[in-house]
């Protein structure tokens, strides 16, 4: 029989008529005859009463003093809400079914708590509750070490769970529903225009989560592509068939990517850019100045060295402490906060030349400064300013005729 994993995510289980939904989802691959384990994120977003950030609220009041270990403890409290519950309604509707913990699902981490790394998922149990005829709802976002102890994954880690599971299942394919109808040429809430891609390769939609497209989490979207099990991300309140994420081979093979050099923009903000100029020797300088980064664990990004300098960005939350690192090694950096930095992905894009031109046009034409550019053989970055993002996005679909179905 074939077996399916079903993901569920924080919106589409927020409300008893969105657990309707669900239900629907799950009856639906029942009547067809498959084998269902599914996984679910807490109930909800910010502001909800079970949503992971409501967990984190419960602390504030203490200046969030808790150890990691405990601090996991309790935002693995959100999905073992939603498993117990989605539970209820199956066997409410007549539908054997289990709830299970990661931990008892079998999928064993290390032990960083917040940010653990499943090593290895033991299915002994989860083929057990198959056998006795049971549709399996694992908590997602959660593992356990081998000494017992409750880890979390990270932000979206329930996306992590279901590929693993679904690798470590043998599953005919992971299907992520959401509240988009897949997966879209660039982030709805930023571009009305944005359509939905009928097939994006693994490869792409990484490419767009490293950039920012927060639809599926790039650690899930690599567990899948290195078990070559497919996924389809999909909407919870519609029955349509979402958006296949596949190998770029079948996508070369299929002739997709032959009019298609762009695939879908991305965009992440709050970003501040590092000017660094100087006039003794450029290498030393940047040696001085990367190291002085590395050492401190500030990643960089948008490198450029000249030789009058380095120009460079990091994150909003860490722009502080570089300034100050700068300033302690006698470099006064020129400092512009409040960038935002857009990638044009497509893994057809193959170093196209009109593609930059393209870019360039777009964002002059809107009155909008590239700050910096870079560019590799299926992604072309800029960097702009912040209040520029809703323009320079609009324009950069339109150009790219990404609105065109
Ligand atoms: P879930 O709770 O189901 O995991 P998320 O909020 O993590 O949902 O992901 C879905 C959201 O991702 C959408 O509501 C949408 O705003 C956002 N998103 C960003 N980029 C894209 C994109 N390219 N295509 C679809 N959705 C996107
Ligand atoms: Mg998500």
């Amino acid at each position: 029989m074939d077996l399916i994993v079903q993901k569920f995510g924080g919106t589409s289980l927020s409300d008893e008529q969105s657990r309707r939904h669900v239900l629907r989802h799950i009856v639906r691959e029942l009547d067809a005859g498959r084998t269902l384990v599914i996984v679910v994120s807490a109930m909800g977003r910010r502001g909800e009463p079970y949503a992971t950030d409501s967990l984190l609220e419960l602390i504030r009041l203490n200046g969030n003093a808790l150890p990691a270990r405990e601090r996991d403890l309790l935002l693995s409290c959100g999905e073992l809400i939603s498993a117990a519950t989605l539970c209820s309604l199956l066997i409410a509707e007549g539908i054997p079914a289990v709830a299970l913990t990661g931990g008892q699902a079998g999928i064993m981490t290390d032990a960083r708590y917040g940010a653990a790394r499943i090593v290895r998922i033991q299915t002994e149990a989860i083929q057990q509750h198959i056998a006795d005829g049971r549709v399996v709802i694992v908590a997602g976002f959660q593992g356990m070490t081998d000494r017992g102890e409750i880890t979390t994954l990270g932000r979206g880690g329930s996306d992590t769970s279901a590929t693993a599971l679904g690798a470590a299942l043998g599953a005919k394919i992971v299907d992520i529903y959401t509240d988009v109808d897949g997966i879209l040429t660039a982030d709805p809430r930023w571009v009305p225009g944005a359509r939905q891609l009928p097939v994006v390769s693994y490869e792409e939609i990484s490419n767009m989560a490293h950039n920012g497209a927060k639809v599926i989490h790039p650690r899930a979207v690599e567990i899948a592509m290195k078990a070559g099990v497919p996924v389809r991300v999909r909407s919870t309140f519609s029955d349509g068939e979402g958006t296949l994420v596949t190998r770029s081979e079948t996508m070369r093979e299929s002739g997709v990517w032959i009019d298609r050099t762009v695939t879908g923009l991305a965009h992440v903000s709050g970003v501040t850019q590092l000017a660094v100029n100087s006039d003794n020797g450029p290498s030393e300088l940047q040696l001085r100045v990367f190291r002085a980064m590395a050492t401190h664990g500030i990643s960089v990004d948008f490198i450029n060295v000249m030789p009058t300098g380095v120009h460079y960005t990091v994150s909003e939350s860490d722009a502080d402490t570089a300034v100050r690192l700068l300033r302690e090694l006698e470099f006064e950096p020129i400092v512009r906060r409040g960038c935002a930095k857009v990638s044009m992905i497509g893994g057809g894009m193959n170093g196209e030349p009109g593609v930059m031109a393209v870019i360039v046009e777009a964002l002059t034409t809107a009155g909008i400064s590239i700050l910096q550019s870079a560019d590799s053989n299926t992604t072309i970055w800029v960097l702009i300013a912040e209040t520029d993002l809703a323009a320079a996005l609009q324009a950069l679909h339109t150009s790219f005729g990404l609105h065109l179905a």
